[in-house]
């Protein structure tokens, strides 16, 4: 029986790629008024903001004065219109333990995909792992914080993801069971204690 799960969000709980393109057209906008981009087209800008990380976004295109410029426009978003999660997202709440989310990204959007998805308060604590406003090394530091904080044995916990190479690592190096979710597109892990196609499955794990 474990007291608390330690979930991902973005290709855990929430399909970033669901989110309206077109709500990014003022971000796009304000790059291309400022030329920030203007070595490369727009279009192909445009294709790779939706597909590779926020990282590897900023080293392809951005300087160290353009990338403020691209973050900031990030953390100034307006609200997101209302969001789901994926289908089987309401597990989270019907398994009896505490639940943390640790995520990473730009702060203020992953906070703006939180309150757009209504999941705020499926929490015990939210985590944001900000590439650039660092707070922590990462995943493995927050969670080791979150065991410390609240006493918990690695025996008592969970932790869900799809990354290999983030939440998935960091659970297996502080000696936590991990879960990695298959959704579509995601190369299944070499370690890792379950895969799993769906959170429906979560319960049965969480509950041995
Ligand atoms: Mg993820």
């Amino acid at each position: 029986m474990k007291k608390a799960i330690i979930y991902d969000l973005d290709h855990t709980l929430f399909n970033p790629k669901t989110i309206e393109r077109d709500i990014f057209e003022p971000v796009f906008e304000s790059l291309k008024e400022v030329e920030l981009i203007v070595d490369y087209d727009l279009a192909q800008f445009k294709l790779d903001f939706f597909s590779i990380s926020s990282n590897a976004l900023i080293e392809k295109y951005f300087n160290d004065r353009s990338k403020e410029r691209f973050i900031q426009c990030l953390r100034n978003m307006n609200p997101l219109p209302k969001l789901e999660t994926y289908k089987d997202g309401f597990i989270v709440q019907e398994i009896n333990t505490i639940n943390y989310l640790v995520t990473s990204g730009i702060k203020e959007f992953q906070n703006n995909k939180i309150d757009a998805l209504s999941i705020r308060n499926w929490f015990a604590e939210i985590y944001i792992d900000d590439p650039i406003d660092v707070e922590w090394s990462g995943k493995e530091e927050i969670i080791k914080l979150i065991m410390n904080k609240h006493n918990y044995d690695k025996s008592e916990l969970l932790v869900v993801g799809d990354n290999a190479e983030s939440e998935i690592k960091a659970g297996n190096n502080l000696g936590i069971e991990t879960i990695q979710i298959l959704r579509k597109g995601i190369k299944a892990a070499d370690v890792v204690t379950y895969k799993i196609k769906s959170l429906n499955k979560l319960k049965m794990i969480a509950n041995q």
